[in-house]
């Protein structure tokens, strides 16, 4: 019997898993100092959550959803995104009362029922912040300076940031019609989808990628034309910190977003090396979302990066995190057996990554292990060093040599820090 990962899952394995660690580790690091704390939502929600959330009408919501019904009839859904659950939670723990804003990041496992294709997974991952209670354009900028920051501690390079404003409940009905009145004489070229997006939400024509619709698109009006008096300023000063922070940005009108929930700003990060599917973060304000979930009216900002794509981007740029052991005790005879597996747990408890060869080995053979492990030293341990209390080491890197004590093994291949 052979078993094979689902159609469209990825193991992610070692040497690529360190790539990955990388990533998170740095987006950890980034988001704390800016004051985001870990959440961590179940990967299963009611479906209704993301319905309610995303919008009926996406191709998320009508596609691409994993939805099953459990042993007592409840729909339920594997999360396809990570902003709905984290409103979710957001209401039901009532964190509306605590003192705002609330920050939180998450990571973690999304599914979509995609067709699987180049860099598209239906089990993919994101990392994801969000910021809850806070309307001031100043956190929309903060965010956008944290995730420069955040790829550039990860190596990333020549990233743009695209921003836009999608304007209100009062200015976007406005922008809504004005988009009616540009299509109306286009219906016919339009794809099926976009016909109905017409109908539906006449934004969405906008993301569309087929190209009839993007030919057709050419010339409709710019949503930044039609904001509200409020929007404006809000997008003015979202702008003007942005300058003020040294984050890059170009306006891009035709950034609307697929999903039902934003509001104002929108914002991409896109990679050069990307191709057409190019973005490695995407978010924006969603003011409206946690009264839809049964909060009170509070606005929230947030972003999620596809990690595959970020892992990907930073393979191709090969920056080496693989990670290598400090010693390998290399065992002659069964008299070494123990005193090797003594020495490299007391490395172990030092916090030092060591490895041992195993009886059966030959030396060449472990030292062949030793190599492949790209292991700094490497010590051989017989019977001769047990009864001189000597043994030899080999720096592999520049094929150095010398003797250590056996006592001396700890402080050699890690010294102590030096106290100032
Ligand atoms: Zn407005
Ligand atoms: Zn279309």
């Amino acid at each position: 019997m052979k078993y094979n990962a689902l159609k469209g899952v990825h193991d992610i394995l070692p040497p690529d898993i360190h790539i990955w660690q990388k990533v998170e580790d740095a987006a950890k690091d980034i988001f704390s100092v800016y004051g985001f704390q870990e959440l961590r939502a179940p990967i299963i929600e009611s479906t209704d959550i993301f319905v309610r959330s995303i919008g009926e009408t996406t191709d998320i919501v009508e596609k691409e959803m994993y939805t099953f019904s459990d042993k007592a009839d409840r729909r339920i859904t594997l999360r396809p995104e990570g902003t709905a659950p984290v409103v979710r939670s957001y209401v039901e723990n009532h964190m509306y009362n605590l003192p705002s804003p609330q920050k939180f990041f998450y990571s973690g496992p999304m599914f979509r029922y995609e067709r699987p294709q180049a860099g598209r997974f239906r089990q993919f991952y994101q990392i994801g912040a969000e910021a809850f209670g806070v309307s001031d354009p100043k956190i929309d900028a903060e965010i956008l300076s944290m995730l420069k920051l955040f790829f550039e501690r990860i190596g990333l390079k020549d990233l743009n940031f695209q921003i836009n404003s999608i304007g209100c409940d009062k200015c976007r009905p406005g922008y809504k019609k004005a988009l009616i009145d540009f299509f109306s004489d286009r219906l016919e070229g339009l794809c099926p989808d976009c016909k109905r997006r017409y109908e539906i939400n006449p934004l969405r024509i906008l993301d569309c990628k087929v190209d009839a619709c993007v030919k057709l698109k050419e010339g409709a009006p710019h949503v930044t034309d039609s904001l509200c008096g409020e929007c404006q300023i809000h997008f003015d000063a979202f702008q003007d910190f942005l300058k003020s922070l040294d984050v890059p940005f170009v306006i891009n009108p035709n950034m609307v977003r697929g999903l039902d929930y934003y509001t104002r700003t929108t914002f991409e990060v896109t990679c050069e090396h990307l191709g057409s599917q190019n973005a490695v973060a995407a978010g924006g304000r969603y003011d409206k979302l946690v009264q839809e979930f049964g909060g009170p009216p509070t606005p929230a900002i947030g972003f999620a990066a596809g990690m595959e794509r970020l892992t990907t981007l930073l393979k191709s740029s090969s920056v080496d995190v693989v990670p290598s052991p400090k010693a390998f005790i290399a065992i002659l005879g069964t008299e070494a057996e123990r005193e090797s597996l003594i020495i490299s747990n007391r490395l172990r408890e030092k916090g030092v990554w060591a490895e041992i060869g195993y009886s059966g080995n030959s030396l060449k053979s472990q030292l062949r292990r030793a190599d492949r492990l790209s292991t700094e030293y490497v010590l051989i341990i017989g019977e001769d060093e047990i009864k001189s209390g000597k043994v030899k080491w080999k720096r592999l890197s520049d094929g150095s040599q010398g003797e250590v004590t056996l006592s001396g093994i700890y402080d050699f291949v890690s010294p102590p820090h030096r106290v100032l």
